[in-house]
Order: structure tokens, then sequence, then C-alpha cells
């Protein structure tokens, strides 16, 4: 089998509702996916997505569109999609880093390879290891009044584990908001998310003050580069550490680990560069007795689907809810991912690969850009 084409379509879906992360990340009313179609020789085709946030992430919708266009696609283009490892490796040789756009292409391979094999991808690893995993929600940063109501609605609707939003407002607000949702809400699992937004001091001073309020676990206090003072707060405070931000590549799961700064990882497919990568996390932290949170960017299905396989097949995952819900945020899901969600859990598509479909319709209403490329016009080089 061969790779004849791709086509990349850029997308922009509003949220329903305003998102304020931390001070250092901001606010999004809308995001932004790039799409991938890849097209073979037995007219097998796969999809894969890229979820750039600026400036969470360094990769934005154009300069992945770019990367692919340039750069990654006549590497691509004539090769084998079944030979994933050989894929990767020349687009690692061809271009550094740039871990969205490569996992689109990668989530593509992986969809491809199951259509052919006729099995789910999640068989790929060994298979399902759960029947469905529940949801978590999150509410963004809001005054204290606002968060509990936020959590309410969350609530009242049957979510289990709701992630908080802080880092944007003062740390003594930030203590007052949890503290008012533990009170309100004594049996649901908190996970604060800071988002880069403290120092090491401010994190361990209101890590000591909610760690009684039963903190299910504290995401990225700190600025991604500072795996020490992770490994400080770690030391410092009796709640779970998990690190998003920090965890792009092996290469940061190995500092992370040596280094003992973290609990848990917040596994992102796009972030961490596609199906391959994102699973290579999993078993490095498996392996170090490290649990992982199969977390999600402002995602459209097709990331939300390849994220799930990897889920469905993880020995070390949370036994609480994890970041299934993406799309439910967003005004539209371009794919039938969502079809796959019942009573807030996320149960297995059945059908080979990914196992969704994207919907045209909806596509065109929030398209941007659209790129048809092959072997054979001028965007190839
Ligand atoms: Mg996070």
């Amino acid at each position: 089998m061969k790779i004849t084409s791709m086509e990349i379509f850029e997308i922009v879906v509003p949220l329903k509702d305003k998102y304020t992360l931390s001070k250092v990340i901001g606010s999004k009313s809308s995001t932004e996916c790039v799409l991938v179609k890849i097209d073979t020789d037995e007219g097998i085709y796969g999809i894969g997505e890229a979820d750039p946030h600026v400036p969470f992430t360094e990769e934005s919708m154009e300069s992945i569109t770019y990367c692919i266009l340039n750069y990654l696609s006549p590497l691509v283009i004539g090769q084998d999609p079944e030979n994933i490892e050989g894929i990767n490796s020349l687009m690692d040789q061809g271009v550094k880093l740039n871990l969205m756009a490569k996992g689109a292409i990668n989530m593509a391979c992986y969809d491809i390879l199951g259509k052919k094999r006729n099995i789910p991808i999640y068989e790929m690893f060994g298979g399902k290891i759960r029947d469905f995993i529940p949801l978590a929600w999150s509410v963004g940063n809001s005054p204290p009044e606002q968060t509990v109501k936020d959590v309410q609605k969350a609530h009242d609707e049957g979510f289990k584990t709701i992630m908080i939003k802080t880092g944007h407002f003062a740390p003594h607000t930030d203590i007052e908001r949890i503290r008012l949702v533990r009170n309100t809400y004594p049996n649901i699992k908190i996970i604060v998310d800071v988002n880069q937004g403290w120092d090491v001091e401010t994190s361990i001073e209101v890590g000591r003050k909610i760690a009684p309020l039963d903190i299910y676990f504290l995401e990225q206090p700190v600025p991604y580069w500072d795996i020490e003072g992770l490994a400080k707060i770690k030391k410092s405070i009796p709640i779970p550490i998990s690190v998003d931000e920090s965890l792009l590549t092996l290469h940061d799961a190995r500092r992370i680990i040596r280094e003992g700064a973290a609990d848990i990882f917040s596994i992102k497919v796009s972030k961490n560069g596609g199906i391959s990568r994102a699973q290579k996390l999993i078993k490095i932290a498996a392996e170090n007795e490290i649990k992982c949170w199969m977390n999600s960017m402002l995602e459209e299905g097709i990331t939300q689907a390849a994220s799930l396989h990897l889920g469905l097949s993880t020995p070390n995952l949370l036994d609480g809810g994890h970041a299934y819900f993406s799309p439910l945020r967003l005004a539209a899901d371009i794919s039938t991912y969502s079809e796959n969600i019942q009573d807030l859990k996320i149960y297995p598509p059945t059908r080979p690969g990914l196992g969704i479909d994207l919907k045209t319709e909806t596509i065109n209403r929030f398209l941007r850009n659209k790129y048809n490329f092959s072997a054979t016009n001028s965007a190839y080089r």
C-alpha cells in the first residue's frame, strides 16, 4: 500500500462558552484545528488532527499547515502507511519537533492500518481492558460564586470528576474558589490545573492550604521548564502532581522521572506528537509507577478518538473521569466521535481504525482553508 495524496483542512470552531485559562495562557472563544486526510492506492483513507493553542503550544494552525505542506508531505507521500515507525523516523530525520504536525499524520496512518487489518486501534495495543471511560469536566477561571455555579451545572449533569482552572486570580481567591467548591460538593474528585500560573513558593503555600480539601491532583503549577521546581513542590505537599505543559517528548518524560517531579503524566495525543509517541510516554510512565490522565486540548473528535484507543488499552490509568469531553465544549463536532458518549461515559467505537467518520457539512461550515496535494501537483516539492 502507498500513500498517494493528502488533504489539509484548517478549521475554526467557536466554543459554546468563553473559556478562561490562567493568566499565562489567556482566554479562548474558538478553537483551531488542522485536519489531515491521507489517501492510499488501495482506496483506504485515514484521518488525523492537530490541535494548536497559542501560546500553550509553539505550533499554530498556520505553522502546522506549512510544515505538513512543505516538509512532511514530500517525505510521506509514496510511503507505505503500514510502516508507521518507518514514517515516524523519516519525519524525525526531516523535521525537528513540530510534534502536532507529525502527530496528525501518525493518527491518520494508524487509522489506515486499523482499517486495512479490520481492527480497532486499541487491538494493536493489546486490546481494551475496560469497556468505557467516565468523562471529567472542567470549569474555567471565574470569581468564586461563578465557579460554584459552573461546578453545580456540571455536578447536576452527573460529572463526578471536575477540573478547576486556576492561576488567573490572586492565590487567595483560588483557595477560596476551591474551598467553596469542596464545601458545597464533598464527594466529587477535584483536579486543580494552574496552567503554569504560580511560582514554586506560591504552589507550596497554596498546596499546603488546599491539601486538607482532598484534591485529586494538582496539574502544572509552575512554568513548563521548571522541572526542579515541580520536584520541590512534590516533596513539599501531600497532593499528587501532574505534568502537562512540561511533558512533550520522551526526553521530557525521562527528565521528569529522573528529577522525581511528577506522580501523573497528562497525556494529550496531539500535544505529544501522535499515537506512537503518546503510547511510549504511557509505557515509560507504567515502568516508573506513574499514572496517566488522558487529557485533551480544546480539540475535535479525531484526536479524542485517538486518545480513547490508548485510554482503553492503558493499564496505568487514573480511576476517575478523563478528558474525553472536549467536543461537548464546542459549537459542533466535525466527526461522529461524540455519538460514542452515553451517560457521561465514552464507549469504544466498534468499527476498524479510529472507528469514526467525518461530517462533511459541519467541516464545510467551519472551514477556513483547504489544501489538496499529491505527488504530481505544485504544492509538492
Ligand atoms: Mg493542563
